[in-house]
């Protein structure tokens, strides 16, 4: 099979053409395709990865599943980039979407709560009526996506209630079985030629083996995985033990709904509800938490940081009762309904997770185990206990083993590895012990030492001195002027975040400077932040966005409406992050370099990821600024220098000004 200049591919589709980089990926995947290998290939940005992949695996004609990191990717694989390629090489493909149960109605469960038979609070007018909307939508919506139901938000009260779980759903018993959204997607996946799935969809499928993909999906020949990257901490929690709120209120909402529906009288269904709810949010009290913010808390010994011991205690108690009072008295009536015995068996399972979650564990120093623990508690009060994998690598190994006898994989990713080996991610994921495992990295066709240039200021305060933002926002509102905005900070930090933005502003209040918007995470979605910032590029006065953590990947400014991206430190995983922490154990007993394992690697591959929402094509322009002294001054500053795409090197703020009054006087 080969890509040639003017081939079918060649056709500029959607306002890309094919390039050499294209090719040669195009040309590596198909050879795996054909002679069963496992390839790993890191694409640098403009690759075109996706028609990289897609075309060659639409003309080998193998049944596929494609796994995603993110619905929406997985969306525009559906919906646009699959159709593309196949109208482009004349060859028709049928595919199809699928996602985990609960994006899709449960027509069942919304009927139940309209009727007023699972206790949802029907009787309230507001919430009676949000549940007439949903039925007058779900009847015309044959696929019953809930991420089509407008105004529903994913962490919408509603979505328990008109959304099934793996345990509450009926099944063949369930009267809406021949017009069930959920088994109708599944159904259309199953004659389909390629699925279209994602990460979560498929290490769940690992644990949850009755509801396994290979029971679900058509028998697939190839599985490729895009944004991959992902798959490593993913696969590290996913591949874990977890438990968390939302299961627990989860129960506690079927036994007030299902209990008496089925047992009436027979136990305190009420009750036992009622004590399991409120040992579940004891919980979330007694948890550190932060306005806005996830927050992350590790383990000392037996207890959450942060967390009194006493108190901690008698909770952990709390939902053991509360747990055990439920698995008794459901284990009484199981024989009643077969969705008693389910619930009794998730009661039981449960309880079992917890007690084996939250055992006293011996401090760092004394352990031998090759896990970590810590507790998410997110700002609406949800929190989840997790465990990570003690062998990620080994446990999606065994993933791979589950999803049948799969002849060739692909993983695909803009950041793997900073290595040719790309061993962070070979690693990660246990793929070296597969003897047809081919590794490649293809280097963005952009000619960014051209059109990108680096500036790592020498005279910034340390990063750990508190005076660092307030120094940076000084020279950020400086550089941006002379763009008239244009510019996107990236830190690594919400408190960094908050700090330049709130100094950004007052500069501009002062009017010390040019005025410019300011926009800052927090502010509103990701979504309506970008588009404001577009907005204000194109008629408004300039901005800069000042964010945090997810807009590290995904955001696509191209043309001249980002010139200036500022990163203000390097992005090591804090000291305490459960995952880098866990990383580094395992480093540690293989004999290796916990630092290098655990921190280095994820702050180069975080480093590339965040620099690469500066160039998105060809005729990009802009100036990088790294606000970090260490990479000049530690001795890890080389590696993670190296792990950027070559760029030009400002020396001086000389150099800088120079390079800034270029790019705006180029527009
Ligand atoms: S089969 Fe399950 S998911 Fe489908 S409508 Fe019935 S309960 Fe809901």
């Amino acid at each position: 099979m080969r890509f040639v200049p003017d081939g079918a591919l060649a056709r500029p589709v959607s306002g890309k053409t094919s390039n050499l980089a294209q090719m040669t990926m195009a040309a590596a995947v198909a050879d795996a395709l054909v002679s069963n290998a496992v390839l790993a290939v890191e694409a640098g940005t403009g690759v075109g990865k996706t028609w990289a992949y897609l075309a060659p695996l639409l003309m080998t004609g193998q049944r596929a599943w494609i796994s995603t990191g993110t619905q929406a990717l997985q969306e525009q694989l559906f919906l646009r980039d699959i159709p593309a390629v196949s109208q482009a090489l004349g060859l028709p493909i049928r595919a199809a979407l699928l996602k985990g149960r609960s994006n899709y109605v449960c027509l069942h469960r919304l009927e139940k709560a309209r009727a007023g038979e699972l206790n949802t609070g029907a009787n309230d007018p507001a919430w009676s009526s949000a549940l007439g909307r949903i039925q007058r939508w779900a009847s015309q919506s044959m696929v019953g996506d809930l991420s089509e139901l407008p105004g529903l938000d994913d962490n919408s009260p509603l979505r328990p209630w008109i959304s099934s779980t793996r345990e509450n759903c009926l099944r063949e018993t369930c009267p809406s079985h021949s017009v069930c959204r959920v088994y109708r997607a599944r159904q259309i996946a199953q004659e389909a030629d390629w699925v279209v799935i994602n990460h979560h969809l498929f290490l769940a499928s690992q644990l949850n083996r009755d509801e396994a993909l290979p029971a679900l999906l058509p028998h697939a020949q190839t599985v490729i995985f895009d944004e991959a990257h992902r798959l490593v901490e993913l696969g590290e929690t996913q591949l874990g033990l977890s438990i968390g709120s939302e299961q627990l209120l989860e129960l506690a909402r079927e036994l007030k709904s299902l209990g008496p529906l089925m047992a009436r009288g027979l136990q305190p269904w009420a009750h036992l509800a009622l004590v399991l709810e409120q040992a579940t949010r004891m919980v979330s009290r007694l948890l550190p938490s932060h306005a806005g913010v996830k927050v992350q808390t590790n383990w000392a010994g037996g207890t959450p940081k942060g967390v009194q011991s006493l108190s901690w205690k008698r909770v952990r108690l709390e939902v053991l009762h509360a747990l055990d009072s439920a698995a008794a008295a459901l284990q009484a009536v199981a024989g009643a309904a077969a969705p008693l015995e389910a619930m009794m068996i998730r009661a039981v399972q449960w309880r079992n997770d917890w007690v084996l979650l939250l055992r006293d564990l011996p401090n760092d120093a004394a352990r031998d185990e090759l896990t970590v623990r810590w507790v998410d508690r997110w700002p609406d009060g949800t929190w989840r206990v997790i465990q990570s994998a003690a062998d990620a690598a080994q446990a999606f190994q065994a993933a791979m083993h589950s999803a049948g006898p799969v002849q060739s994989w692909v993983f695909t990713s803009a950041t793997l590895g900073i290595d040719d080996q790309l061993s962070w991610f070979v690693g990660g994921l246990g793929l070296q012990a597969h003897p047809a495992l081919r590794t490649l990295r293809i280097a963005s066709p952009f000619d960014h030492a051209a059109q990108a240039s680096l500036y790592v200021p020498d005279d910034m305060p340390e990063p750990a001195d508190e005076q660092h933002s307030i120094a940076l926002a000084a020279s950020v509102a400086g550089w941006a002027a002379v763009l008239g905005g244009r510019t996107l900070v990236l830190t690594t930090s919400l408190r960094a975040c908050t700090r330049i933005a709130t100094a950004l502003r007052e500069l501009f209040a002062n009017e010390a400077v040019h005025s410019l918007q300011v926009l800052a995470q927090g502010d509103g979605s990701k979504r309506s932040l970008l588009a404001l910032f577009r907005a204000a590029e194109q008629s408004g006065p300039g901005a800069i966005l000042v964010a945090s953590a997810s807009f590290w990947e995904g955001v696509d400014l191209p043309g001249d409406m980002l010139q200036l991206l500022v990163i203000d430190k390097l992005p090591f995983p804090s000291p305490g992050d459960p995952l880098a922490q866990a990383r580094a154990l395992r480093a540690r007993a293989q004999g290796l370099d916990a630092f290098q394992e655990g921190y280095v690697q994820k702050a180069a591959l975080a480093l590339k990821q965040g620099a690469g929402r500066l160039i998105r094509s060809a005729t990009d322009r802009g100036v990088l600024v790294i606000a970090d002294r260490r990479l000049l001054t530690q001795s890890y500053g080389g590696p993670l220098l190296q792990a950027l795409p070559p760029m030009t090197r400002l020396m001086n703020e000389t150099d800088m000004q120079n390079a800034l009054v270029r790019l705006a006087s180029s527009r």
